[in-house]
């Protein structure tokens, strides 16, 4: 779309649809934008109702005609644009009933895209996306933030070093409570979609959170998930999709391993963690603890790995390039958007300039993550208690 080497020397512009003025995550997605400064927003398609996709846009000080009514009213206004002014890509913080569609739109008309999880609402659409990719030679970034973490980073590196030995156990748990009262009854917005299939798709806390805790199993261990089984309940009264689940895990290479994930669990926030099991010691790390990794040797006293020290950058050079701050000063969830932001932006930036990426800089989640995480909720849906193939 831009210009080869023009795109070298400026920030990166991009659109955003969904993320209106009650949105949630829309918001963090800004908020990680502004902190490196590498990306400016400049066009949105901001809310289901054009009223208040305009009102984003003024909220945001956008020209007028960039906040546009509609995700196809933006790619239409954007393609009329002279190249040099035009977004180099969209990002999508809709909920996952729109999630296909909008890419696909965006995709074939030449922009790059962003794009929220679940990636889309089942397997097939998965699949067709990643074809899209491929044919269109674009830049496709998932955002499982928990990727972007430099403690989760470091602690992938030392199992593929063989910090552990041969690795096999998994525990991994995504806990929360606030759906326990039936908030969906009187409307609360982010209740209301994630409760109702047509939007939500075939699961809800398992989509929502679940595939969060799966990724992050697989990435961490660098083990695929082969075959489960799960256990889906949904506990409040009226409510179609789970909103807790127990999942029995097999992975490959022998390894084996428990997910749960709950949004029904009082008490809980955001307690994701999870637990790696190794031959010759383990290690664990928790989301609301994110700047630190314990490592325990099997025969060592425990140790206490902090962010933002000369002996984690040492040992991961992933975890010192998506680190800002010195040690002691905690960095979190933005920080962690923001380096899903920053590695997929050197990525756009290589592409478009016809240059080879470091490969640093391609470590972030994809579309072939999404095919996973769609595979996951299909089978943990499927499996009523039965052990269940992810092929
Ligand atoms: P939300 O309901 O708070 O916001 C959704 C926004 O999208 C609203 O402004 C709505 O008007 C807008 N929208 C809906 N359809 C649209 C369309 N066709 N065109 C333009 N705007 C449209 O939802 P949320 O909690 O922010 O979740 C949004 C997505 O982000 C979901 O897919 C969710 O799973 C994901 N999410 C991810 C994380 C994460 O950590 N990565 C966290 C929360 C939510």
């Amino acid at each position: 779309m831009a210009k080869k080497n023009e795109i070298l020397s400026r920030k990166l512009r991009m659109g955003m649809v969904g993320g209106g003025p009650t949105a949630f995550i829309g918001e963090v997605h800004r908020k990680a934008i502004r902190l490196d400064g590498e990306i400016e927003l400049v066009a949105g398609a901001f809310d289901i109702d054009p009223k208040q996709s305009r009102k984003m846009g003024r909220m945001l000080y956008l020209p007028k005609k960039r906040a546009y009514n509609t995700y196809q009213d933006m790619i239409a206004g954007e393609l009329a644009l002279p190249v040099g002014e035009r977004i180099d890509f969209v990002s999508i913080t809709t909920p996952n009933s729109s999630h296909f569609p909008i890419a696909k739109a965006f995709l074939e008309a030449g922009f790059h895209v962003v794009c929220e999880k679940p990636m889309t609402m089942d397997v097939k659409e998965a699949v067709k996306l990643k074809e899209i990719v491929k044919k269109t030679r674009k830049i496709f970034m998932l955002t499982h933030t928990y990727t972007g973490f430099p403690m989760v980073k470091l602690a992938k590196d030392l199992v593929a070093d063989g910090k552990l030995g041969k690795v096999h156990k998994v525990i991994v748990q995504y806990h929360q409570g606030w759906l326990m009262r039936a908030l969906e009854k009187s409307g609360q917005q982010q209740a209301a979609w994630r409760t109702d299939p047509k939007q939500a798709g075939a699961a809800g806390c398992m989509g929502d959170i679940g595939t969060h805790a799966a990724n992050l199993a697989e990435y961490v261990s660098g083990l695929s998930i082969k075959e489960l089984c799960a256990d889906l309940t949904p506990f409040v009264k009226g409510r179609k999709l789970d909103d807790d689940g127990n999942v029995l895990l097999h992975f490959n290479k022998g390894a084996k391993g428990v997910l749960t994930a709950s949004q029904v669990q009082v008490g809980h926030d955001n307690d994701l963690a999870i637990w790696v099991y190794g031959e010759n010691g383990s290690l664990e790390w928790h989301q609301e603890h994110p700047n630190q990794l314990l490592v325990k040797p099997i025969d060592a006293p425990k140790e206490i790995w902090e962010r933002g020290n000369g002996y984690v950058e040492a040992a991961s050079p992933a975890a010192a390039k998506n680190s800002r701050l010195p040690g002691g000063h905690p960095e979190a969830y933005i920080e962690a958007f923001a380096n899903l932001y920053m590695r997929a932006g050197e990525a756009i930036r290589a592409r478009v300039a016809g240059k080879k990426a470091d490969p640093l800089s391609l470590d972030f989640p994809t579309v072939t993550d999404g095919v996973s995480g769609m595979k996951f909720i299909e089978a943990v849906v499927k499996s009523k208690g039965k052990w269940t193939k992810i092929k």
